[in-house]
């Protein structure tokens, strides 16, 4: 484990590489940006990489201090998270350890009606702070969501940072830069961390065993990921085989078979949908075209993991012998189209009315006369 790990932000990166090569880290950070795009995995993988035995800034990830810093027992490492208001102190010990066991660190942390307490930041950072390190070089604090602590722990926390120990480093991270106190924020040094490319978000998820995901399912996954690794991987717990479902039933026309079910379905998307979870129903409808060529092309011999619809495997293999590769093609381009339509914020009524058109009058030629008649 590195910092070489953290995949995506090569700015954030490079800006504390350089700071450490020049040994003029802060004494204070605030990681800032969207959740789950690795902004806890940099500040745990900077904290070990100062304490590796090896020296450097790579971590060499066998000596005793970066092993422990990987089970997140490390001595000189301290995380604080977000708990629920009345959770017992033995589960964020709990927590902790399902983190360090899954291999996915950001997903358990942040939620929702959760703080960090005054005790919380006096008990893990304040008291610690002016002790030596246990095995040394560097102690690190990791405050993970900030913007989590109330008034009373950021009250606390300042102390901390108006008067810094030597060797010390504290990082804050958040998604809500705004949320911080200001007090707070103009004693750190902030770095900026980003969306995640797409075809990142699937590599993270594939490159880590410990997450159990095949190709099909990270490619899913990434696609309804907005750039975050953390929500792929919750998205792949909560619903994606549902939304899944859906998009088969729009793509076989069990959903939105004939006219008036048809504007009505496109109403719904339309009206009842954010734009971002617009562009990736059409991106599932594109992923859906992708197996069912894939199927036309390989049959049975596409590669185990492949498919991403495979529960709907039967209605892939109809239509794709149904459908020639050209009107596959051709459809996958107005999806296409219709993607930037909504991303460039056209009437998403009309664009969705329109592409539903399109993927009805692709099927009813497909089963009217099959791919070849297509292609004649
Ligand atoms: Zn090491």
């Amino acid at each position: 484990m590195s910092l070489s790990r953290i995949r995506g932000q090569d700015g954030a990166i490079a800006h504390l590489r350089s700071a450490f090569e020049a040994r003029r880290l802060a004494h204070a950070y605030v990681f800032n940006g969207p959740d789950g795009v690795g902004k806890e995995t940099a500040a745990l993988e900077l904290a070990a990489a100062l304490n590796c035995e090896a020296g450097g800034l790579e971590g060499c990830g066998a000596c005793a201090s970066c092993r422990m810093a990987a089970k997140l027992a490390h001595p000189d490492i301290h995380l604080v998270f977000p708990m629920p208001r009345d959770a017992k102190p033995a589960e964020a010990a709990e927590i902790l350890a399902e983190q360090a066991r899954a291999g996915y660190r950001d997903a358990g942390f942040g939620r929702k009606a959760a703080i960090i307490s005054v005790e919380a930041v006096l008990d893990a950072v304040v008291a610690k702070a002016n002790q030596r390190p246990y095995t040394g070089p560097w102690k690190v604090f990791v405050v993970a969501d900030a913007d989590a602590m109330t008034p009373e722990a950021a009250n606390a926390l300042l102390k901390s940072l108006e008067e810094p120990p030597d060797a010390t480093v504290l990082v804050l991270t958040t998604s809500r830069l705004n949320a911080l106190p200001a007090t707070v924020l103009s004693r750190c040094q902030r770095i900026q961390f980003r969306r995640l490319p797409r075809d990142t978000v699937e590599d993270i998820l594939l490159s880590d065993k410990r997450l159990g995901f095949n190709k099909a399912r990270a490619r899913a996954a990434a696609a309804v990921s907005l750039g975050s690794a953390g929500r792929a991987v919750r998205a792949e717990g909560e619903g994606l085989a549902s939304e899944l479902g859906r998009v088969a039933d729009l793509m076989t026309g069990k959903r939105a078979a004939g006219v008036g079910p048809l504007l009505n379905e496109a109403s719904q998307i339309a009206f009842r949908l954010g734009r971002q979870e617009q562009e990736r129903l059409l991106d599932l409808m594109l992923l859906w075209l992708r197996d069912v060529l894939l199927l036309r092309e390989l049959g049975d011999g596409a590669p185990a993991g492949e498919i991403l619809f495979e529960r709907q495997r039967r209605q892939l293999e109809a239509q794709a012998r149904a459908m020639d590769a050209r009107a596959i093609g051709d459809l996958a381009v107005r999806i296409d189209d219709a993607r930037r339509a909504i991303e460039r914020y056209s009437n998403p009524s009309i664009v969705f009315t329109s592409v539903l058109v399109d993927v009805a009058v692709a099927r009813r030629r497909a089963e009217a006369g099959g791919g070849r008649a297509h292609a004649a």
